[in-house]
């Protein structure tokens, strides 16, 4: 059954695609020359921790030919990859912003920065992943500066961050970047083992985002959250103001979820665009496409740009903690009404 269409392009890294950013960490490590410090950039759910892992496992590898040296892949065998791969070696320490906080705290770096500066435990490198360094205040980050200058020499910092942009220019000039960038569909449709209409709407939904789509079919509430999310999106068109008001209000008071819906809602938008320039294959929400298909030849290209526009608008003022929902009611009264 197996067609040279759906080979997976695997390697011992374990990583769907993403070989542009592999390959200079394996050059790296085959000239035994491996920076102090790495960025991994690229959109959420694009496997920036995943690589960094990855990255971490083949540094303290000791399944290789030479049990002193670093492997250019990890035997994903040994101990030592093994408890990488389980989030349990003592010498790869994982820092992010703690649920109930706003920021990566200066304690946490100073903690860091203690950890540092002892012995490694059992291999030969003090592991540092730091997840969503854009989520680290300026104090943490002046702090941090510190070790990104004056590293010990056995400590490698990997940091994650979704846009370069969003750190400052002197951390910056200290990491190597490595950006990832979106796989296609295709790549992401080979990976899936289901039923190929599934397999189509997930890798269509995941535009890009391998993490989304491996959430997508770990977390079966996904799929049926997101269709209900859509549904009150597609109803609010013909909806009235107290509707919409309501459908604000409700959706305000769940701010962890806020931002999913938000995304949601830019996609749905964005194939609004696509559908009434005609570019029905280029849609996300196949699942949906008779709706949108309906409803953009109502709204036209126009209006649908104006609202992809206003949503992004509404999701940068969200970031600096506008009112979420004040700022959903703007929202709701630039929405288009259809009738
Ligand atoms: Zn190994």
């Amino acid at each position: 059954m197996s067609s040279p269409d759906f080979q997976i392009p695997m390697h011992d890294w374990n990583i769907v695609g993403h070989e542009h950013a592999i390959n200079p960490l394996r050059r790296a490590l085959v000239a035994q020359r491996v920076r102090h410090a790495y960025l991994f950039t690229g959109p959420e759910h694009i496997g920036k921790a995943l690589l960094a892992q990855r990255f971490a496992q083949t540094l303290l590898c000791t399944g290789g030919e030479d049990v002193h040296g670093t492997p250019q892949n990890p035997c994903n065998a040994c101990l030592s990859c093994r408890k990488v791969m389980h989030g349990n070696h003592p010498d790869v320490h994982y820092i992010s912003r703690p649920q109930d906080k706003q920021f990566i705290l200066i304690e946490q770096v100073r903690a860091l920065q203690s950890d540092a500066a002892r012995k490694t435990l059992e291999g030969r490198r003090n592991i540092f992943i730091i997840q969503g360094m854009h989520e680290m205040n300026v104090q943490a980050a002046n702090c941090l500066l510190k070790t990104l200058e004056e590293p010990e020499p056995d400590v490698v910092l990997l940091l994650t961050v979704p846009d370069p942009g969003l750190l400052l220019p002197t951390i910056l000039s200290r990491v190597q970047q490595v950006p990832m960038q979106l796989l296609t569909t295709k790549q992401i449709k080979d990976r899936w083992h289901g039923e190929p209409d599934e397999a189509n709407l997930i890798a269509a939904l995941a535009a890009g985002r391998i993490g989304w789509a491996v959430q997508a079919v770990e977390d079966e509430d996904m799929l049926a959250e997101r269709q209900a999310q859509l549904e009150t999106l597609a109803k609010l068109s013909t909806a009235g103001k107290v509707q919409r008001f309501d459908v604000a209000q409700r959706l305000s008071a769940d701010s962890d979820k806020l931002h999913a819906i938000l995304e949601l809602w830019l996609l749905w938008w964005r194939d609004m665009v696509l559908a009434a320039n005609n570019c029905l294959d280029l849609i996300v929400n196949v699942d949906m496409q008779g709706i949108i298909q309906n409803q953009a030849a109502k709204v036209g290209a126009a209006e649908s740009q104006r609202m992809v526009r206003a949503i992004l608008g509404t999701m940068e003022a969200l970031d600096q903690n506008v009112n979420a929902r004040v700022a959903l009611e703007v929202l709701m009264l630039d929405l288009p009404t259809v009738r």
